[in-house]
């Protein structure tokens, strides 16, 4: 049990690790700051806990979306003009016009009149179809990994996903992050088309295509809380 790091990443969680002698079995806790925490009897091995996280991992992505609702979900936005809405990293105010469909223009974002969650969402889904696609060729050309076909659309708390016959699918709220971050995801998914895990050997694909890769997941995660994610882009 020396071993056992203060923290042990699996996936895409942390899990802060206390062991306990009174334990007998392995309690897995979602704290109120959305953090995961393990207390595990001493004769857990990593690799035990770690099956075990990854088992429970659909739960531990429930509770912690229930928190983001709960707790630390970013104010629900208006559809009226001068409200802001991220594209690209980049706030954009929205101008209510009375008709057409969504668009960026001269850094305003327009919205006819009526509209709403709906219509932003497929606005991004359509953009974010057309930036992903160029934006990942270099990507897939450096990693070696072509993805049959990418997706843009609700993915609920991931950011990205990638089916087992080679499609990527990237959640519609990425766009509103920074292109560096972005890329981050991209990369991700991209390594999962070589490694279906996230053991050392994902990490390494990832770091060698994207060097100081920790520091952009570092960053996604405290970016994420603050994108708009409407229940109905879920
Ligand atoms: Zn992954």
């Amino acid at each position: 049990m020396s071993d056992f790091p203060g923290v042990l990443r699996v996936g895409d969680l942390d899990v802060t690790v206390s062991v306990s002698d009174r334990r007998k079995s392995v309690r897995l806790t979602v704290e109120r700051d959305a953090s995961v925490t393990a207390a595990v009897p001493p004769q857990v091995s990593r690799a035990e806990l770690t099956k075990l996280v990854e088992a429970k991992r659909s739960w531990l992505y429930g509770k912690l979306a229930e928190k983001r609702d709960l707790g630390e979900a970013p104010p629900e936005r208006e559809f009226v003009s001068g409200e802001g809405f991220l594209y690209l990293g980049r706030s954009h105010r929205l101008r209510v016009v009375d008709s057409g469909e969504v668009r960026l223009i001269r850094g305003r974002l327009e919205l006819a009149r009526g509209g709403g969650a709906k219509e932003l969402v497929d606005w991004y889904r359509r953009v974010g179809a057309r930036w992903l696609t160029r934006r990942i060729r270099p990507w897939t050309a450096r990693m070696g990994a072509e993805p049959a076909g990418l997706r843009v659309r609700p993915l609920g708390y991931r950011w990205g996903s990638c089916s087992p016959d080679g499609q990527v699918n990237i959640h519609w709220a990425t766009m509103q992050l920074p292109p560096s971050l972005i890329d981050y995801v991209l990369v991700h998914e991209l390594a999962h088309l070589h490694r279906a895990d996230h053991g050392a050997e994902f990490w390494r694909i990832v770091e060698r295509a994207l060097p100081g890769h920790e520091d952009h997941r570092e960053r996604l995660r405290r970016t994420g809380n603050d994108l708009w994610l409407p229940e109905k882009g879920r």
